[in-house]
Protein backbone atom coordinates (compact mmCIF):
# COMPACT_ATOMS: atom_id res chain seq x y z
CA UNK A 1 0.00 0.00 0.00
CA UNK A 2 2.93 2.58 0.36
CA UNK A 3 5.13 1.93 -3.17
CA UNK A 4 2.25 4.30 -4.61
CA UNK A 5 1.82 7.16 -1.97
CA UNK A 6 6.01 6.94 -2.23
CA UNK A 7 6.20 7.02 -5.44
CA UNK A 8 3.98 9.96 -5.93
CA UNK A 9 6.92 12.17 -4.57
CA UNK A 10 7.24 15.43 -5.08
CA UNK A 11 3.41 16.13 -4.96
CA UNK A 12 2.76 18.44 -8.10
CA UNK A 13 0.01 21.02 -7.02
CA UNK A 14 -1.53 23.23 -9.88
CA UNK A 15 -0.79 27.19 -9.56
CA UNK A 16 -3.25 29.72 -8.91
CA UNK A 17 -2.88 32.84 -11.53
CA UNK A 18 -1.62 34.84 -8.67
CA UNK A 19 0.51 33.78 -6.10
CA UNK A 20 1.21 37.05 -4.80
CA UNK A 21 2.50 36.39 -0.95
CA UNK A 22 2.91 33.26 -0.64
CA UNK A 23 5.87 32.76 -2.60
CA UNK A 24 9.08 31.25 -1.18
CA UNK A 25 8.14 28.65 1.56
CA UNK A 26 10.50 25.69 2.12
CA UNK A 27 8.42 23.07 2.01
CA UNK A 28 6.35 24.52 -1.83
CA UNK A 29 8.27 25.33 -4.44
CA UNK A 30 7.35 26.70 -7.86
CA UNK A 31 7.87 24.97 -11.11
CA UNK A 32 7.24 25.58 -14.28
CA UNK A 33 3.19 25.09 -14.89
CA UNK A 34 2.54 24.39 -10.73
CA UNK A 35 4.07 24.03 -7.45
CA UNK A 36 5.62 21.05 -5.50
CA UNK A 37 5.10 19.74 -1.79
CA UNK A 38 8.45 18.60 -0.88
CA UNK A 39 8.12 18.28 2.30
CA UNK A 40 5.64 18.17 4.86
CA UNK A 41 4.64 21.57 6.17
CA UNK A 42 5.93 22.35 10.00
CA UNK A 43 3.16 24.80 10.62
CA UNK A 44 -0.09 26.04 8.85
CA UNK A 45 1.22 29.93 8.47
CA UNK A 46 0.30 29.33 4.88
CA UNK A 47 -3.01 27.64 4.88
CA UNK A 48 -3.93 31.07 7.25
CA UNK A 49 -2.53 33.12 4.96
CA UNK A 50 -4.83 31.45 2.57
CA UNK A 51 -7.99 32.20 4.46
CA UNK A 52 -7.39 35.36 5.13
CA UNK A 53 -6.87 36.13 1.55
CA UNK A 54 -9.86 34.11 0.32
CA UNK A 55 -12.07 35.94 2.69
CA UNK A 56 -10.66 39.54 1.49
CA UNK A 57 -11.45 38.89 -1.69
CA UNK A 58 -15.48 37.57 -0.66
CA UNK A 59 -15.66 41.13 1.28
CA UNK A 60 -14.79 42.88 -1.99
CA UNK A 61 -17.24 41.02 -3.79
CA UNK A 62 -19.92 41.91 -1.31
CA UNK A 63 -18.44 45.61 -1.34
CA UNK A 64 -19.10 45.98 -5.02
CA UNK A 65 -22.60 44.16 -5.11
CA UNK A 66 -23.44 46.81 -2.66
CA UNK A 67 -22.67 49.46 -4.93
CA UNK A 68 -23.74 47.71 -7.96
CA UNK A 69 -27.25 50.02 -8.29
CA UNK A 70 -25.44 53.31 -8.08
CA UNK A 71 -22.70 54.32 -10.57
CA UNK A 72 -21.16 52.28 -13.49
CA UNK A 73 -23.19 49.28 -13.68
CA UNK A 74 -21.46 47.82 -16.47
CA UNK A 75 -17.67 47.88 -14.73
CA UNK A 76 -19.28 46.78 -11.64
CA UNK A 77 -19.99 43.88 -12.91
CA UNK A 78 -17.16 43.16 -14.85
CA UNK A 79 -15.08 43.95 -11.69
CA UNK A 80 -17.61 41.06 -9.60
CA UNK A 81 -17.06 38.41 -12.30
CA UNK A 82 -13.49 38.95 -12.03
CA UNK A 83 -13.39 38.83 -8.14
CA UNK A 84 -15.31 34.72 -8.45
CA UNK A 85 -12.85 34.07 -10.75
CA UNK A 86 -9.87 34.99 -8.53
CA UNK A 87 -12.33 33.28 -5.45
CA UNK A 88 -12.83 30.59 -7.32
CA UNK A 89 -9.42 29.76 -7.74
CA UNK A 90 -8.42 30.75 -4.54
CA UNK A 91 -10.21 27.95 -2.58
CA UNK A 92 -9.44 25.26 -5.95
CA UNK A 93 -5.88 25.85 -4.60
CA UNK A 94 -6.54 25.39 -0.63
CA UNK A 95 -8.71 23.07 -1.18
CA UNK A 96 -5.85 20.81 -2.96
CA UNK A 97 -3.43 22.09 -0.76
CA UNK A 98 -5.06 21.13 2.28
CA UNK A 99 -5.46 17.48 0.07
CA UNK A 100 -2.04 17.36 -0.35
CA UNK A 101 -0.25 18.70 2.62
CA UNK A 102 -2.13 15.85 4.27
CA UNK A 103 -0.35 13.38 1.85
CA UNK A 104 2.79 14.27 2.85
CA UNK A 105 2.05 14.35 6.40
CA UNK A 106 1.68 10.90 5.84
CA UNK A 107 5.13 10.28 4.99
CA UNK A 108 5.90 10.49 8.31
CA UNK A 109 3.79 7.35 9.49
CA UNK A 110 6.50 4.36 10.43
CA UNK A 111 5.14 1.19 8.05
CA UNK A 112 6.59 -0.52 11.01
CA UNK A 113 5.91 0.21 13.86
CA UNK A 114 3.19 2.98 13.00
CA UNK A 115 4.54 6.00 14.67
CA UNK A 116 3.66 9.31 13.76
CA UNK A 117 7.16 11.18 13.24
CA UNK A 118 8.06 14.31 13.60
CA UNK A 119 8.23 16.50 10.42
CA UNK A 120 12.56 16.71 11.12
CA UNK A 121 12.78 13.22 10.62
CA UNK A 122 11.85 14.05 6.98
CA UNK A 123 15.22 14.51 4.49
CA UNK A 124 14.59 14.97 0.70
CA UNK A 125 16.58 16.30 -2.32
CA UNK A 126 15.28 17.38 -5.42
CA UNK A 127 12.93 14.19 -6.20
CA UNK A 128 13.54 11.48 -3.90
CA UNK A 129 12.82 11.53 0.29
CA UNK A 130 13.55 9.51 3.25
CA UNK A 131 12.42 9.22 6.56
CA UNK A 132 13.61 7.36 9.67
CA UNK A 133 12.21 6.61 12.43
CA UNK A 134 13.02 5.32 16.31
CA UNK A 135 12.40 2.26 15.70
CA UNK A 136 15.87 1.90 13.07
CA UNK A 137 13.21 1.62 10.63
CA UNK A 138 13.79 3.45 7.22
CA UNK A 139 11.75 4.59 4.36
CA UNK A 140 11.35 6.59 1.08
CA UNK A 141 11.94 6.76 -2.54
CA UNK A 142 15.80 5.62 -3.66
CA UNK A 143 17.28 6.38 -6.72
CA UNK A 144 18.61 3.37 -9.18
CA UNK A 145 22.38 3.34 -10.25
CA UNK A 146 21.34 1.29 -13.70
CA UNK A 147 18.05 3.04 -14.95
CA UNK A 148 17.87 6.17 -12.54
CA UNK A 149 14.28 5.59 -11.92
CA UNK A 150 13.37 6.38 -8.49
CA UNK A 151 11.91 3.75 -6.34
CA UNK A 152 9.88 3.01 -3.12
CA UNK A 153 11.74 1.64 -0.24
CA UNK A 154 11.22 0.13 2.81
CA UNK A 155 14.14 -0.90 5.33
CA UNK A 156 12.92 -2.99 8.12
CA UNK A 157 15.43 -3.84 11.21
CA UNK A 158 14.03 -6.89 12.19
CA UNK A 159 14.93 -8.70 9.30
CA UNK A 160 18.15 -9.97 9.41
CA UNK A 161 20.64 -10.12 6.87
CA UNK A 162 20.88 -14.05 6.91
CA UNK A 163 16.84 -14.20 6.45
CA UNK A 164 16.37 -16.21 3.15
CA UNK A 165 14.48 -13.85 0.37
CA UNK A 166 11.77 -16.24 0.53
CA UNK A 167 11.59 -15.49 3.52
CA UNK A 168 10.94 -11.47 3.21
CA UNK A 169 7.40 -11.68 2.43
CA UNK A 170 6.66 -12.96 5.63
CA UNK A 171 8.47 -10.51 7.04
CA UNK A 172 7.28 -7.50 5.29
CA UNK A 173 3.50 -8.67 5.03
CA UNK A 174 2.15 -6.71 2.09
CA UNK A 175 4.72 -3.92 2.56
CA UNK A 176 7.49 -5.65 0.51
CA UNK A 177 8.55 -2.17 -1.69
CA UNK A 178 11.96 -3.20 -2.95
CA UNK A 179 13.91 -6.25 -1.93
CA UNK A 180 17.18 -5.95 -0.18
CA UNK A 181 20.51 -6.82 -0.84
CA UNK A 182 22.77 -6.67 1.75
CA UNK A 183 22.82 -2.40 2.52
CA UNK A 184 21.06 -2.21 -0.90
CA UNK A 185 18.12 -2.94 -2.68
CA UNK A 186 16.85 -4.12 -5.79
CA UNK A 187 15.42 -1.78 -7.99
CA UNK A 188 11.67 -2.60 -8.58
CA UNK A 189 11.89 -1.42 -12.11
CA UNK A 190 14.94 -2.92 -13.64
CA UNK A 191 15.74 -5.66 -10.64
CA UNK A 192 19.05 -4.03 -10.48
ZN1 LIG B 1 9.06 3.02 13.55
ZN1 LIG C 1 16.50 0.36 -11.83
Amino acid sequence: MWGPVYSEYPLEISKPLDLGNLKSMDWLIEKEGSLEIIKPPTHSDFEHELDRRIEKIKNEIKNDENKLSKTDKKYRKKKIADLNKTLNENEKFRDQLIVKTESIRRFLWCPICHKKNNARKFSNTENLFRVKCSCNAEWGLRDCSSCERPYPFIHNPNILQSDHLFNIDNSFGCDVLAFPNGEEYYCSHCGD
